[in-house]
């Protein structure tokens, strides 16, 4: 256990290289882990094509941050996590753990974090070093199953609990990728009433299978044509687009909230005077805490969530980013060691 495959970045947008690296050694406070998978999210598409890069960037670049796997190496100090547990290594490698966003469990807004294969050396390689402070215990399962819950899973789940989607109510789900039919799941799961839309009616078909009780076509009209008994007290947008804007305050209403999940980088359509006369909240998300990270595997431990997962080799992790990068990615691709 010297040496070990690893997918890394020479240039933007091209290949990744397969290489043989050291196995890292864990340090103070880390563990190392032996993946089993490691889901392929939009955001390392943004690092692989340049557009979204920390600085400096991770050495050895190595994307990737929905690795699952086993614990094969403790640093000084652990004392909680021993070799063979099974592990996850999600997006966030640590924070600064001081600010008041740490104090308060908000971690995953903390302005001064560090995370796997945007920061520090990611999961697209067979193993990883990760803080066992941030580490997650997980549940008995597929790999290739948790693995997409890592950053997917945990997103759809911070986004239902920053729209505090309650029990009777309806929720809107724009957006039925990966993210999007755990969002229909997770709604459905607390009782409310899912309300899902997409452009393309084989996603609306999975989302009505997961739990969606109606589904919305996204046409041209979507928001002259919204229902008003489809019109939800928290709507959630998973859709990197600004276009399904008008059809998300049409669809949302008066003293509801909007959950802006997706990336989108320009500016969205949105009248002042519309939340004056509404009263809608209108917030973000961005991933989860560890809180709720445990609260999602202890769901998936109870009923697994169910995802569409194209299962790959690393030597293919290149041809999943171009598919992803040209939206012809069905479901979620998780490489499997
Ligand atoms: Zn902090
Ligand atoms: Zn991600």
């Amino acid at each position: 256990m010297d040496s070990m495959r690893a997918a890394v970045l020479d240039g933007y947008g091209q290949p990744l290289r397969l290489i043989r690296l050291p196995v890292p050694v864990p340090g103070p406070g880390e563990l190392l882990i032996r993946l089993e998978a490691s889901g392929v999210c939009h955001s390392d598409v943004h690092v692989w094509k340049g557009e979204s890069v920390a600085s400096p960037p991770p050495d050895p670049y190595i994307l990737g941050h929905e690795g699952v796997g086993v614990v094969a190496g403790c640093g000084p100090g652990v004392t909680d996590w021993q070799v063979g547990d099974r592990a996850g290594a999600a997006w966030l490698h640590d924070t600064c753990g001081v600010c008041e966003l740490c104090i308060s469990q908000n971690e995953n807004f903390c302005p001064n974090q560090r995370a796997h294969g945007f920061h520090v050396p990611g999961t697209f390689a067979e193993y990883v070093i990760a803080k066992a402070a941030f580490t997650v215990r997980l549940p008995a399962g597929g790999a290739a199953g948790l693995a997409p819950l890592m950053c997917a899973g945990l997103t759809a789940f911070g986004a239902l609990e920053r729209a505090q989607v309650q029990h009777g109510e309806t929720c809107a789900v724009f957006g039925c990728g990966g993210l999007g039919l755990y969002a229909v799941q997770l709604a459905a799961r607390r009782g409310a009433r899912v309300v899902a839309v997409d452009s393309d009616p084989a996603k609306l078909l999975l989302a009505q299978r997961f739990g969606a009780q109606a589904t919305v076509l996204a046409g041209l009209d979507l928001a002259q044509a919204w229902q008003d008994d489809h019109r939800a007290h928290a709507t959630i947008n998973f859709a990197p687009t600004t276009r399904t804007w008008p059809a998300m305050l049409a669809a949302t209403r008066p003293l509801g909230r909007i959950v802006a999940a997706a990336m989108v980088s320009e500016p969205v359509p949105l009248v002042q005077e519309w939340l004056t006369w509404t009263g809608v909240t209108i917030t973000g998300t961005s991933v989860g805490s560890r809180a709720q990270m445990r609260d999602l595997m202890a769901l998936h431990a109870a009923a697994p969530l169910q995802a569409a997962v194209a299962e790959i080799r690393l030597e293919d992790a290149s041809d999943a980013l171009a598919a992803l990068a040209e939206g012809r990615a069905q479901g979620r691709y998780c490489i499997t060691f």
